[in-house]
């Protein structure tokens, strides 16, 4: 016999856990399930471990410029003090009792087990450790939140070896000897470069032309600079052909090889969607992503949020689609979800941050195309050893409307915001040239490069 509650939440990623929560919170009977930790990979395997790794990675690239700006620093890394942070400040070594017992604290009920659709309104969960089967009924909702896993890709030899995903990665004591990072995107540019300040020997192999493809390639070349005077060999273009694991890694590609002690597969993430039972709703289980509505519904009572939308693979996507999705629960009236001003950021050093489209996207979908450049060297603030970059903006030619706005240079990802606000405020670049820009602060370089768009001359420096 089924039991009836109100809303049930499959996948306690950071959308889910907000969904559950505040729908718990609104007086709604609210289960809550996760297979693993209720939080789901950014706080334990995702953003907050990486960045807390970043951060030591970052202080170690600070004290090596000192002798250029400060004096003489010796600069000895160690990897403990990041494993201790990660541990007892970030993960509580892995355990989640304190999200729970938040959730708890709201109302809700959490049970660690895989959920799975049996038809309309009705989930099976497989309890963790016992295997007893808890089967539930929601009168009002079923919200699915159940993230991605890391994609391996098929190579031969690699199914076999022990490799390191972002799960592994995460929680290593000590940083590796050297380690080889396939794939070249945010992720593994983020640990490949904070590995390498930590004294790993750091080899990068993509299939992609440059790093960061996805971006502006003027993003890309910055990046791949920045890696050479880590110290970390680039391989872009790669067609990797075989994996073989001995003494250490070897990675072989068309052209070439890279051997070291440890191997990172960061190619990517994939949904795990034919677990779910999608079949008994009339959804596709073999699909690669959900396609939900402005509201976030896949189905009658059935929503999604997050990256199983396929939406962008953010924390901050899958916590904007939940406060549209807990508004539609509740029948409270608001905006449907857009996704023309997605932030998408990534903490490398320098950092990479932008909305919209590229140059090269904007022409392929037919745009006459301006763009205009501001090199942040020439702020006052910015001419800082080891902080120059710059800001590219894609917009349609004749004082049409911004298409993307896109930036490179530490501390870039706090300026990204202002950045959205050209979509959803629907300013001009005049209106936002207009601003008053604090000096000195990096600011000032997205009012110069608006001026600089809307015809009108720069301020001199
Ligand atoms: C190394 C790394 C760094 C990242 N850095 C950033 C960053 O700096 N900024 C940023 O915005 N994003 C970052 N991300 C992405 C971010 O972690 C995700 O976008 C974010 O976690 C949102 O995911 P989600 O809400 O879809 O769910 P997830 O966090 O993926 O959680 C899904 C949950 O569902 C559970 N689950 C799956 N299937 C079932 C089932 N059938 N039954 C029960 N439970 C199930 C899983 O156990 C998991 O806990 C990073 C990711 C990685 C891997």
């Amino acid at each position: 016999m089924a039991e009836t509650v109100d809303v049930v939440v499959i996948g306690m990623g950071p959308g889910g856990e907000e969904v559950a929560g505040r729908l718990a919170e609104a007086g709604l009977a609210v289960v809550g399930v996760d297979r693993r930790l209720l939080g789901g990979e950014c706080p334990y395997y995702g953003c907050i471990p990486s960045k807390m790794i970043i951060r030591g990675s970052n202080a170690l690239a600070e004290g090596r410029r000192a002798s250029i700006l400060a004096g003489h620093a010796a600069v000895e890394p160690d990897f403990a003090p990041v494993a201790k942070r990660i541990r007892d400040e970030a993960t509580d070594n892995w355990d989640d009792k304190v999200a729970v017992d938040r959730f708890e604290a709201k109302g809700g009920r959490f049970i660690r087990g895989h959920g799975r659709l049996t038809g309309p309104g009705s989930v099976t969960v497989t309890v963790r450790g016992t295997g007893e089967r808890i089967e539930l009924a929601a009168r009002r909702a079923v919200v699915l939140n159940t993230g991605t896993d890391p994609a391996v890709p098929p190579i031969p030899g690699l199914a076999g070896s022990p490799y390191w995903t972002n799960r592994d990665i995460l929680t290593v004591e000590k940083a590796p000897e050297s380690l080889i990072v396939l794939g070249g995107g945010a992720i593994g540019c983020e640990l490949a470069q904070a590995f390498a300040r930590f004294g790993t020997r750091v080899s990068v192999v993509g299939s992609a032309p440059r790093l960061l493809n996805y971006e502006e390639p003027e993003s890309g070349a910055l990046i791949e600079a920045a890696f050479a005077e880590d110290g970390i060999e680039v391989h872009n273009n790669a067609n990797v052909t075989s994996v073989s694991y001995g003494d250490g890694f070897t990675l072989n590609f068309d052209g070439g090889e890279v051997e070291a002690q440890h191997l990172l597969v960061a190619t990517g993430r994939r949904t795990t969607l034919d677990q779910l039972g999608l079949d008994t709703i009339g959804l596709d289980p073999k699909a690669r992503a959900l396609d939900p509505d402005e509201h976030l519904r896949v189905a009658e009572g059935v929503w999604a949020v997050g990256d199983i939308t396929g939406k962008g693979a953010f924390t901050h996507m899958s916590m904007y689609q939940a406060t549209i999705a807990i508004r539609d629960i509740l029948g409270e009236p608001g905006h449907g979800a857009e996704y023309h001003a997605v932030p998408r950021v990534t903490f490398t050093d320098p950092e990479v941050g932008s909305v919209g489209i590229t140059e090269a996207q904007a022409r392929d979908r037919g745009y006459e195309v301006e763009t205009k450049k501001f090199n942040f060297s020439v702020l006052a603030k910015a001419n800082i050893v080891g902080e120059d970059g710059i800001i590219k903006v894609v917009a349609e030619k004749g004082g049409g409307p911004v298409l993307g706005v896109h930036m490179i240079r530490p501390h870039v990802t706090e300026l990204v915001a202002e950045a959205s606000l050209i979509y959803n405020w629907e300013a001009t670049a005049g209106d936002l040239a207009a601003l008053i820009h604090p000096h000195p602060t990096l600011s000032e370089a997205l009012g110069e490069v608006f001026l600089s768009l809307a015809g009108k001359p720069l301020h001199s420096m």
